[in-house]
């Protein structure tokens, strides 16, 4: 067959001009589209070779590699993958076959895509994005087991392209680019390398380049010969590391990789307290290692702190610190996920939004609450060295996520009036040491345990031995307001409305007490009334205090001290 001219789809030409007019944020994107494509085709024939050996053609030497060519000013990307048929190639470049980005396209129509470059995060720009940097680009494929039927295409990205018969021995893709003046760049060594490095290191085939050194010419001796000129050494270099350690078995991985890895992407020198290493398959595909750092990073509480994990598609880099993988209240986490089903070009807004995003953080949250209870359980040393610097982030969670609010309410620990200062008691723990006259769950809130300990409220809680949690963490009011039951019994604030602390002796006993009181200072307590009018709601005898004469008491739904502390601390 002779070559043809043909008409792109009118929906690939709009997408052509997309990305040629508007796309400019990152360019060097690119590469990384190009070098995944041929890291796909490279997959492709491995896997079909499995049913048909013969398509591997004795070329088993599993290679994407690098060409740049100054003088003709192309950069070329070779691979020997599964290849193109000419219709594939007419298939898979000429239209847009997938049919999410078509459906999408359908959606768009009538909108004016150049006006609303965002929308291009929504589906993969994929091989056009070559056009954001060639003006030129070919494409020279052969499929493999069809040693005779290759094919080059060739466009401008305006409108048409040509497509012919050639031959092409081996098997496999090379697409070339002819650069735009002000593109040059990427024929630079160290354009090229650096590119590689950041968004396709962990590709698994070795991306290669030839490099060119010039050495001094040496004698016999060793030692270089003064004038003797430079010899020129051309050897082809892999680029990438390829080391994705988390596509790795878990067995054939020693702890020092491990840690190796962690100080990699965290830059801490400690080594971390836990490793989550964790695929899933089915409806969602994806591997992650997870770490639960030894230490709190300085910016926990900041507001612009870097946090997020790692995110990679198919082993290639898209976001250092991904936001959406992980709840807020699991920011100190770091780690890598890698998914199978995202697209290459997703933007920060899809991120937010997308569903499969949401089914890995689903997932991820599940997996680290269960390894979090796990180490509660069976190494509860460690898990109390996680609680000491990461716990205050964890009750966050209890506000925040109302669906993990059961799992979470049994990893927070708080000091109480039983616990030693710095030692902790867990719900589960204070509910099977309650005497069995007791009914609810006591707490006090307050700026420190001195503070709790010392209040008078305490007084009538000592007096029958039963223990008070101390929420003396600022984030523990979250925790009251999230958590008002634990096990059927009522949480309940030392220091609002009535206890009910009182058996029925009691409370006769002490009706009566107040009834004499009044008789005898009921003058003294109008008096009292009378002098702090403006400032208190009620004063009142009472049979919570054994030691003090007087305490504040706030309403049952009333903001107690110390919320109207922290209130008064925000100006409010
Ligand atoms: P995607 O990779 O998301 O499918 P691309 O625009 O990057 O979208 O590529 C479109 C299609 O072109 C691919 O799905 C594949 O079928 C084909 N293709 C692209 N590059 C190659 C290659 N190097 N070898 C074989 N097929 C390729
Ligand atoms: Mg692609």
């Amino acid at each position: 067959m002779s070559k043809s001219t043909k008409q792109f789809q009118t929906e690939v030409q709009q997408l052509l001009d997309l990305v040629i007019h508007s796309l400019y944020s990152n360019r060097d994107i690119f590469l990384r589209e190009l070098i995944s494509n041929a890291s796909d085709a490279v997959d492709k024939v491995r896997f079909e070779a499995h049913s048909n050996e013969s398509l591997l053609e004795g070329n088993t030497d599993w290679k994407i590699k690098i060409v740049p060519d100054k003088t003709a000013g192309t950069l070329t990307i070779l691979d020997n993958g599964i290849g193109m048929s000419m219709a594939e190639v007419e298939e898979n470049i000429g239209t847009i076959a997938r049919s999410g980005t078509k459906a999408f396209m359908e959606s768009l129509k009538g909108q004016n895509l150049a006006n609303n470059p965002e929308l291009i995060g929504q589906f993969g720009v994929g091989f056009y994005s070559s056009f954001m940097v060639a003006d030129r680009v070919e494409i020279v494929t052969r499929k493999a087991g069809d040693p005779a039927a290759g094919c080059r295409w060739e466009s401008t990205g305006d409108g048409s392209y040509t497509i012919e018969d050639c031959t092409k021995e081996s098997r496999g893709t090379a697409i070339t680019l002819h650069l735009k003046e002000e593109m040059k760049e990427y024929l630079e060594e160290w354009k090229i390398k650096s590119i590689i490095k950041k968004y396709s290191d962990y590709v698994q085939y070795p991306i290669c380049m030839d490099i060119t050194r010039k050495e001094p010419v040496k004698g016999v001796d060793g030692k270089v010969i003064e004038g003797g000129g430079d010899i020129e050494t051309t050897t082809e270099e892999t680029l990438n590391s390829m080391k994705a350690i988390w596509t790795r078995p878990k067995s054939e991985i020693t702890d020092d990789e491990y840690e190796e890895f962690y100080k990699h992407i965290s830059h801490d020198y400690d080594k971390p307290l836990k490793t989550i290493h964790y695929s899933a398959e089915g409806t969602s595909e994806f591997r992650s290692i997870l770490y639960i750092p030894a230490h709190r990073p300085f910016d926990l509480f900041y507001k612009d702190q870097k946090k997020g994990v790692q995110l990679y598609v198919k082993r290639v880099f898209i976001s250092d610190h991904c936001e959406d993988l992980l709840p807020d209240w699991l920011r100190f986490m770091k780690g890598v996920v890698d998914s199978s089903d995202l697209p290459l070009n997703v933007s920060r807004e899809i991120l937010q939004q997308d569903v499969e995003i949401k089914r890995i953080q689903k997932s991820l949250v599940t997996k680290t609450l269960a390894t979090l209870a796990e180490m509660k359980e069976k190494e509860n040393e460690e898990y109390l060295k996680f609680y000491k610097e990461f716990g205050p982030v964890l009750k966050e969670g209890l506000h925040f996520d109302y669906a993990n609010k059961e799992k979470l309410q049994e990893l927070v620990l708080f000091e109480s009036s039983k616990t030693e200062p710095g030692s902790f008691v867990s719900l589960k723990e204070y509910v099977e040491r309650m005497p069995e006259t007791q009914k609810e769950i006591y707490f006090q809130t307050g700026t420190s345990r001195e503070a709790v300990e010392n209040s008078p409220h305490m007084e009538a809680l000592r007096k029958k031995d039963y223990e008070v949690l101390f929420l003396i963490d600022p984030v523990d009011e979250w925790v009251t307001q999230a958590l008002h039951e634990y096990d059927g019994k009522k949480l309940k604030a030392v220091d609002r409305g009535d206890l009910e602390l009182d058996t029925e002796e009691e409370k006769k006993e002490h009706e009566q007490k107040r009834e004499e009181a009044k008789k005898q200072f009921g003058s003294l307590l109008d008096f009292i009334k009378g002098k702090l009018e403006d400032r208190v709601k009620e004063v009142r005898f009472s049979s919570r205090l054994t030691d003090s004469s007087c305490c504040l008491v706030a309403d049952e739904y009333g903001i107690n001290a110390n919320m109207e502390r922290i209130m008064k601390a925000m100006n409010q």
